[in-house]
């Protein structure tokens, strides 16, 4: 339904500067592993991108001794004043090296270049410049005249956005005094591997960073390892209630940022226009990859059919495809798992009867990609309202008073975000006591700032990212 055509925009691929082989980074040089080598793979064409060397439990035992070794000599002796100078520098270098580190992203992500560019690589800059600047002034942070770091971390991240979850990880618990050993997902190593070469540039002490990457046994091997103090985990509800049973008795701390199936409630007050493209940046964003997306629309009922006729025009208008291209909104799939995992959730949706649009537009013939699905007439029963779906698919449910809307809001086992589109400044502030999600955002959606702590209540896990409350994740206190 374009109203016209787009010349193509790609961006140089060259940019990347893609090797064939990375290696794990370990004491601040990279290292073969001894795992079974994977190969990462392209999601926008199925082409290979490169190999990549993952670790075993010997060399998680090193980089776990590295971490230790850099923590009680070097690292958890620093002023902060002197840590904070290397997270500037890492800060910048990530900036220096942002066209760069954008395509790799994109490559190895599938996201649009437009994501990578202007939100996922500064914004990982951001938490740099943001925890430097906590380093030398922990001791007016609230939790006491001296708080003291906990150790050696362990972190495991996902792959929806694969360089900017590292940096919510790393840069607070260098901040903090803490070394780490990060593991990035199996399916974009990249960027966190690039990183490693960052640190070289910043010559950050050997040990304090590093990184191991490979499956989800790594993972389990990781946060279960004995010299490690805490463990940080970003990724889904299963797998963290998994490290959670583990982990239990052993006086490890923990934080756990799992999934979320939000509502974004729009009220028939609400501008409309603004509120079309909150709600496409909710759940389209990303490829709808993303923990807080607004999954479900919940819509006053008097606006119902006009929010969603604007809704389906404005949809239709996205251009999917080629995520190098700076005009793509959507990108691929991240893996041919996640596709199936989509279509099957899709299809129960109209198994269950559930009225289904999607967009009419174009998809490629190679790649994974999904074209923008948009469910009307979805009950709180379905499995599409009830379970997160990763995916660009959002069900829309409607309301008729806001204590019906805090109802179905709230009615998940979930509570990560939550969205309130209304201009009743009262409305605002008594939703957001009603709703049981770490962050509410009011007339807009998926905004990120390192300032801002990001978390979430019930089966979205615990503790905070970002902020002063981000800080307590990695000090003993
Ligand atoms: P996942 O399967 O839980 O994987 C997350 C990470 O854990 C990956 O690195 C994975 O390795 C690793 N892993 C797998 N099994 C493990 C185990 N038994 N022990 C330790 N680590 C293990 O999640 P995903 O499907 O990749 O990511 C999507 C999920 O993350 C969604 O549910 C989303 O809501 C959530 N998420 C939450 C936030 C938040 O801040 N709350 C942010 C982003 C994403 P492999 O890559 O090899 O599988
Ligand atoms: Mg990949």
């Amino acid at each position: 339904m374009a109203l016209f055509d787009y010349a193509p925009a790609p961006e140089n691929r060259d940019i990347a500067n893609l090797k064939p082989h990375y290696r794990p980074f370990i004491n601040g040089e990279f290292v073969d592993g001894n795992g079974e080598p994977l190969k990462t793979i392209n999601p926008a064409t199925g082409e290979v991108l490169a190999e990549v060397s993952t670790v075993d439990t010997t060399d998680i035992d090193r980089a776990v001794q590295a971490a230790r070794n850099a923590y009680e000599k070097v690292w958890r002796r620093m002023p902060g004043s002197e840590r904070a100078k290397y997270l500037f520098r890492l800060a910048r270098l990530i900036q220096e090296r942002a066209r760069e580190l954008a395509v790799l992203e994109t490559l190895d992500n599938g996201k649009p270049i437009k994501e990578s560019r202007d939100v996922d690589i500064p914004t990982a800059a951001a938490h740099f410049f943001y925890h430097a600047g906590w380093a030398d002034k922990l001791s007016y942070a609230g939790y006491g005249p001296d708080p003291q770091p906990l150790g050696v971390a362990g972190q495991v991240i996902p792959w929806n956005f694969p360089l900017l979850m590292l940096a919510w990880k790393i840069a607070p618990a260098l901040a903090c005094g803490n070394t780490v050993v990060l593991k990035p997902a199996e399916t974009t190593p990249l960027t966190a591997l690039v990183f490693g070469e960052l640190c070289q540039q910043a010559g950050l002490p050997p040990g304090v960073v590093n990184i191991v990457p490979g499956a989800g046994d790594v993972g389990a091997a990781l946060v279960s390892h004995q010299g490690i103090d805490k463990v940080a985990f970003t990724g889904s509800t299963e797998v963290g209630k998994i490290i959670q049973r583990q982990l239990a008795g052993s006086g490890k701390k923990m934080t756990m940022e799992l999934g979320g199936k939000a509502a974004n409630i729009v009220f028939d007050d609400a501008p409309l226009d603004q509120a079309v493209e909150g709600i496409v940046n909710g759940i389209f964003f990303n490829q709808g990859h993303v923990c807080c997306a607004g999954s479900r629309l919940l819509v006053q009922e008097s606006i119902a059919e006009e929010l969603l006729e604007k809704l389906r025009y404005r949809v239709s208008t996205l251009r999917i495809g080629d995520p190098l291209d700076k005009n793509t909104d959507v990108g691929a799939i991240n893996s041919a798992e996640q596709l199936a995992k989509i279509r099957e959730l899709v299809a129960s949706g109209e198994a269950e009867g559930a009225e289904r649009w999607t967009s009419p537009c174009p998809l490629p013939e190679k790649g994974f990609f999904f074209a923008p699905t948009v469910f009307s007439g979805v009950h709180p029963s379905m499995r599409i309202a009830r379970e997160e779906i990763f995916g660009p698919v959002l069900s829309v449910m409607t309301f008729r008073t806001p204590q019906e809307a805090v109802t179905k809001a709230n009615n998940t086992p979930y509570g990560l975000s939550a969205g309130i589109w209304t201009e009743k400044g009262s409305r605002i502030l008594w939703m957001t006591a009603q709703l049981r999600a770490g962050v509410v955002w009011a007339n807009t959606f998926n905004r990120f700032d390192p300032t801002a702590p990001f978390g979430g209540y019930k089966e979205s896990g615990f503790g905070r990212e970002g902020g002063r409350a981000g800080l307590e994740a990695y000090l003993d206190v």
